[in-house]
């Protein structure tokens, strides 16, 4: 039998055997240590079920700083449903008083919480004191990495946020993140290292699925009745000749091409004509004005990836959302989008660094931050005028008296099994739209209908370490999409050099292939998209989704000398069950004469809370975290501090 019939066998554990499921780093060493683990535990009386779907829903972490945190952690995932459930309505009555009294809390320790803590620390004046809380076990929200050795080398790669761009000089993120030792916002990237013909690399996630030339493949598979597979090499230069598709869908697809290639009206500033028209329909209906192409065309091929990077597809996207990240307005040239190792983990680390200087190790660099290690001692301590706390999820955010007039906010959180109360005179919400509504008790009425109409959806980034990328080299491809199935378009990445393990980079070199899997079913209403990706995207379990990816690659690339067994060195899920706001016709802008809603949460602080976080903007970008920090930590200094 060839070995190609034999992957097609699908045969139980042989089969899983032929794809590595039974292959060490992955998932089973992590396993087998827990189930020792559990066998300890059941000794002890725990509750050793629980313990192993947990342990079968997490999968492996990798190692380093971000080895217990990739994405939302079962813990957060758990304690979020009992916040939503209404379980923390009445507070238990065993909570513990810490006693601490601070100037502001910040929940959330994303971008924008640690922002807001630098804007505060750095306007509120000698003396004062901030806390942030947030429930994962490292800091950084959505700017996170994960970290691989794979045959001795060492690997990192992004668990969401990816790309930074490089600002005007004297604008006021360039100047930002100047201030926190972001000084040359152009990096180094790893060159090609390799005797053989060299292939362009990209250098962030997203610069081959945006240009696709020649050195990019489309791969058909079951849904276009291709088994095997077909592949289709530069499909662009062969104006798609080969694809398995009608004749009617190429046409299409030609025109859609040709569009994206001319000028096209674009909106000049947030709230001019254009914009506001555009946020008055939806961006698939858009897309149809402008390419002259049918609504069938766009769900089966470009959504959801040409979805003006929301999470959904255009169907029930604003088309705002596509043009709303250009009018953040980067320094216009070639090489704007940059990319540290970890994408903007790095940068959630520098505002750790400037926050507390002894919390990661080495010097206060981009390279220190991120070769060091984290002294997580170091992040709560006493002392310190900003403490970050970890593993705790805010509950419970209420004035202590009217809001107008009270001089306190009740902060409490829960720290494994104990509920904490603690006391601010100030706080921002940074963690986002879909804790806030739920957790500040005296929420207004108009707050909470604006929160209302925030709605955010899935994203799972699955990050694959293959021992070398040669299979794709033999196709003289590096990038590459599918339309069926988990994910759609990873690339291979050179690294910026700062955190490379070797200054160069060839087909036979470790690399780590990003996943961006995401849970769109156009047609649906958007509440209800949303639902059920995260339904789907929390209840399969890692054995699951890591036999999918290795059956997918084994479909695709068996053909080029691809082993699943041999060439996956690990797989890490990153689960973000809210990963994206997904601004819908009128979220910019307002509609029917009504305010949009993100205005009402922006325009004034209620009481002594503010609201921040990227949401709030419609767009995600960790650009927006910082500005809605900014805004949020000035609306408390003028309005609650001063006063
Ligand atoms: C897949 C993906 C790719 C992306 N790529 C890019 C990119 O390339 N470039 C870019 O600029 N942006 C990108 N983004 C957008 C990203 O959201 C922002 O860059 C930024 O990281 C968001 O920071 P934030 O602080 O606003 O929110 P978050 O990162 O969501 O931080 C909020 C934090 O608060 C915590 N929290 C929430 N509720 C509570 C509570 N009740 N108690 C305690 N903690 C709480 C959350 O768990 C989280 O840790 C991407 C997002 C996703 C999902």
């Amino acid at each position: 039998m060839s070995v190609e019939n034999e992957f097609n066998t699908k045969n139980g554990a042989r089969h899983d055997r032929l794809l590595g499921m039974d292959q060490p780093i992955s998932r089973r060493d992590f396993l087998n240590s827990t189930l020792l683990a559990a066998g300890g535990a059941l000794a002890s009386g725990a509750t050793p079920l629980r313990l192993l779907a947990e342990e079968d829903w997490t999968g492996y972490g990798g190692i380093g700083d971000y080895r217990k945190s990739n994405g939302n952690t079962y813990d957060i995932v758990e304690t979020g449903h009992r916040i939503r459930n209404g379980d923390f309505e009445s507070l238990p009555p065993n909570v513990i008083d810490t006693g601490e009294i601070y100037d502001c809390a910040i929940v959330g320790g994303g971008i924008s919480g640690l922002a807001g803590a630098l804007f505060f620390i750095r306007l509120a004046g000698n003396g004062r004191k901030c806390l942030v809380i947030d429930n994962h076990p490292i800091f950084g929200g959505e700017a996170k990495r994960n970290e691989f050795i794979v045959d001795g080398h060492r690997l990192i790669a992004h668990q969401a946020s990816a790309v930074f761009f490089a600002q005007y000089p004297h604008s006021f993120l360039a100047r930002f993140y100047d201030s926190i030792g972001l000084k040359s916002p152009k990096l180094e990237y790893q060159q090609w290292g390799s005797r053989e013909r060299a292939l362009p690399l990209s250098h962030t996630p997203y610069d081959m699925v945006g240009s696709q030339p020649a050195a990019y493949g489309y791969y058909f598979g079951a849904k276009f009745g291709q088994t095997p597979g077909l592949w289709l090499l530069d499909p662009w230069g062969k104006k798609l000749r080969g694809a398995p598709i009608t004749d009617a869908a190429r046409s299409e697809l030609l025109k859609w091409r040709a569009g994206t290639q001319q000028p096209q009206e674009r909106p000049k500033y947030e709230g001019d004509e254009i914009s506001r028209r555009l946020d008055s329909i939806t961006l698939e209906d858009h897309m149809i004005e402008r390419y002259g192409i049918s609504r069938e065309t766009i769900r089966t091929f470009l959504s959801p990836v040409e979805g003006g990077g929301s999470g959904l597809g255009p169907d029930v996207l604003s088309a705002y959302a596509d043009y709303a990240a250009d009018l953040l307005h980067p320094l216009e040239s070639d090489d704007t989008d940059q990319m540290f190792p970890g994408g903007n983990t790095e940068i959630a680390r520098l505002m750790v660094k400037s926050l507390i200087a002894d919390s990661i190790s080495g010097p206060h660099t981009v390279e220190g931050v991120c070769r060091g290690k984290v002294n997580f001692q170091a992040l709560d301590r006493a002392e310190s005028p900003v403490r970050i706390r970890l593993n705790s999820t805010a509950v419970w955010v209420q004035h202590e008296a009217e809001p107008q007039k009270s001089e306190f906010v009740d902060v409490l959180y829960t720290r494994g099994n104990q509920v904490c109360r603690m006391k601010a005179r100030s706080v921002v919400m940074a963690g986002g739209c879909w804790t806030t509504k739920h957790i500040v008790r005296d929420l207004p009425q108009t707050h909470k209908d604006a929160y209302a109409q925030f709605y955010r959806s899935p994203c799972m980034m699955v990050n694959v370490a293959l021992r070398n990328w040669r299979f794709l080299y033999k196709m003289g491809i590096n990038g590459f999409r599918w339309f069926e199935g988990l994910g759609n378009y990873p690339e291979v990445r050179k690294t910026a050099l700062i955190g490379a393990d070797s200054p160069t980079l060839g087909p036979d070199s470790p690399v780590v292939l990003n996943l961006k899997v995401l849970y769109s079913y156009p047609g649906m209403q958007i509440a209800d998209q949303g639902y059920r990706g995260r339904g789907e995207l929390l209840s399969t379990s890692f054995t699951d989704y890591e036999r999918q990816v290795r059956q997918h690659f084994t479909d695709m690339f068996v053909g080029s000398g691809f082993d699943a067994k041999r060439d996956i060195a690990g797989i890490i899920l990153n689960r973000w069950g809210h990963a994206y706001l997904n601004p819908q016709p009128g979220f910019f802008f307002g509609k029917e004469g009504k305010a949009a809603p993100r205005e009402v949460l922006r325009e004034a602080p209620f009481g002594r809370i503010a609201f921040a976080n990227t949401d709030l903007a419609g767009i995600m970008d960790h650009r927006c975290s910082i500005l809605e920090a900014e805004r949020a930590v000035g609306q408390l200094l003028n309005q609650v501090l001063s006063t």
